[in-house]
């Protein structure tokens, strides 16, 4: 018999990032590292877990950038139902939390970008703005920080059941790859995506160049990072125009979350992309 404190701890916590969580991510993961390296050097290594963990990787990284952040945060376009709950699922496995909490923090950072009130602001040092802010266990207002959030019936169903789903990007490596698949398409990889999302908010507010440089922030772009976060690393690309759905502006700027996104829109399945008049290959005349 579950204790009932421990399913109310739960039921309260599972839409947002938990002190047990963040031990998890930050302490727990990089142990893959020698274990990783130590599978590999005895030979146990084969393609087939390469592969996972590469398409592990890409699924939790592309369902953070495509679907928490344009799709949900930003609301940067529509999609299909079905998409969007896909999406949304593999963002889970990412381990950062349900889609709706996920979303509303990363909306009062952009109200506060660096100032008092943002969540992991830059000034508070490197640790803070990359890892050490998701040990304070910020709670999403829900009220001034995404009001819809809680009435999509998407967001809402992955976000209740954040948990199982989470805990998939962890269960389904195993079940496939056995231990070494778990270690390195479980733990390894979700290692790798974490880091890879932590770099925004601490290398893209600190090093890199500033296209934009009238934002408010400290924001920056890094190649780098946008090449291996599917182009989140556009970041001052992203704070300069929020609600874009391609955060590489120029034809130099790989975002693969963008190539994605219009193969999306060629199936039909994503529509009403928000490109503001500035962006546009073919600019409306203005009079
Ligand atoms: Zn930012
Ligand atoms: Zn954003």
């Amino acid at each position: 018999m579950i204790p009932k404190s421990v399913i109310v701890f739960f039921r309260q916590r599972h839409q947002y990032l938990s002190y047990s969580y963040a031990f998890f991510l930050v302490f727990i993961t990089p142990l893959s590292i020698p274990a990783a390296w130590w599978t590999w050097h005895q030979g146990l290594v084969t393609g087939a877990d390469i592969g996972l963990a590469v398409l592990f990787y890409s699924l939790s990284a592309l369902g953070i950038t495509i679907g928490y952040h344009r799709l949900v945060t930003h609301r940067s376009y529509q999609a299909k139902p079905w998409l969007k709950r896909a999406i949304l699922i593999c963002g889970s496995f990412a381990m950062q939390g349900g889609p709706a909490a996920w979303a509303s923090l990363h909306i009062q950072h952009h109200r506060y970008a660096d100032k008092p009130g943002d969540p992991h602001s830059p000034r508070e040092g490197f640790w803070h703005s990359h890892c050490g802010w998701i040990f304070h266990d910020y709670k999403p207002n829900y009220r001034r920080f995404g009001k819809w959030l809680l009435e999509d019936p998407e967001v809402k169903h992955v976000s209740k059941y954040y948990l199982l789903y989470s805990n998939l990007g962890l269960i389904i490596p195993a079940l496939l790859g056995g231990w070494v698949g778990f270690v390195w398409a479980g733990l390894l990889r979700l290692c790798l995506a974490c880091h890879v999302t932590w770099s925004i908010n601490s290398i893209c507010h600190r090093f890199g160049t500033r296209d934009y440089t009238k934002t408010q922030d400290t924001s920056t772009n890094h190649f780098l990072i946008a090449l291996v976060s599917f182009g989140e690393g556009w970041h001052n690309n992203h704070h300069r125009f929020m609600q874009m759905p391609f955060f590489g502006h120029r034809w130099y700027q790989i975002d693969l979350g963008k190539w994605l996104l219009m193969i999306f829109h060629q199936f039909g399945w994503i529509w009403d992309l928000k490109i503001p008049k500035e962006l546009r290959a073919d600019p409306e005349p203005t009079s």
